[in-house]
């Protein structure tokens, strides 16, 4: 009994060291604060599914880590010496209290602040997948896996609107900010208000046709507007090259 329970430990072992692809990483909580949330979160399996969504679609040669962590400031990171993603509860605590005003109904902010963790996500791992993909990027990294991110994302359905309620995501952190000062200008990121209309006119293009209000309604100016379907066709024919070698048949 002891030699089976060995051996099965041992397999175990060996069996989480050889792990390829997106692998789950327990989550890291240190204050009361954010017990019940990461609680909430562990429950919730968000984790669990996104890895094995990921893990379906895409072949890695390395284990890629993801975990919700506190971490001292409303933030999400790519640690390429850990090889992990991981969100912040502060940053799902900074949606909740930014968007709090663009929505109506608890239901409704649940679903946007929900959409905003996954155009971060999707990020995040975009910045993953440059590293150990070794992915050609020139220009702002930032700005290329903010694309890769809408390229995942948009399905003309729920994903959609996951990366137009992420925009408004970023539209209220930009209010809730101190002004743009040189340190915005200097920083390695768009700045919040680019990332907006860079959002909207992504999604607008995929589908220019049932996005119209877009427009319409003033949030996408018509300069812009008009670039935008070959914008989103460029993203398109761009990482889905980028990715082809690296994914499942
Ligand atoms: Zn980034």
């Amino acid at each position: 009994m002891k030699r089976l329970l060995l051996s099965i430990l041992l397999v175990l072992a060996v069996g989480t060291c050889t792990a390829k692809g997106f692998v789950v990483r327990k989550s890291q909580v240190k204050s009361e604060a954010y017990r019940e949330l990461a609680a909430e979160i562990d429950r919730s399996g968000l984790l669990q599914q996104m890895a094995a969504e990921l893990n379906q679609v895409i072949v890695l040669d390395d284990t890629l880590g993801l975990r919700f962590s506190e971490c001292g400031e409303p933030n999400a990171f790519y640690d390429p010496k850990r090889r992990e993603v991981a969100v912040c509860y502060e940053l799902i605590e900074s949606y909740y209290e930014n968007m709090a005003a663009a929505y109506d109904t608890e239901d409704e902010l649940d679903d946007a602040v929900a959409g905003a963790f996954l155009f971060v996500f999707f990020h995040e791992v975009g910045h993953a997948l440059v590293d150990v993909l070794d992915v050609p990027v020139t220009g702002r990294e930032e700005d290329a896996v903010d694309q890769l991110s809408v390229w995942v994302l948009v399905d003309g359905e729920e994903g959609d609107k996951a990366v137009l309620d992420a925009a408004v995501g970023f539209y209220a952190a930009a209010e809730a900010e101190d002004a743009v000062d040189e340190g915005s200008f200097a920083d390695e990121h768009s700045l919040d208000q680019q990332r907006f209309y860079n959002m909207i006119c992504w999604v607008y293009g995929s589908d220019p046709d049932a996005y119209g209000n877009l427009v319409e309604d003033g949030h996408l100016p018509a300069e812009r507007a008009k670039r935008c379907a070959a914008e989103y066709a460029r993203i398109d024919r761009s990482w889905s090259r980028l990715l082809a070698a690296h994914l499942k048949p």
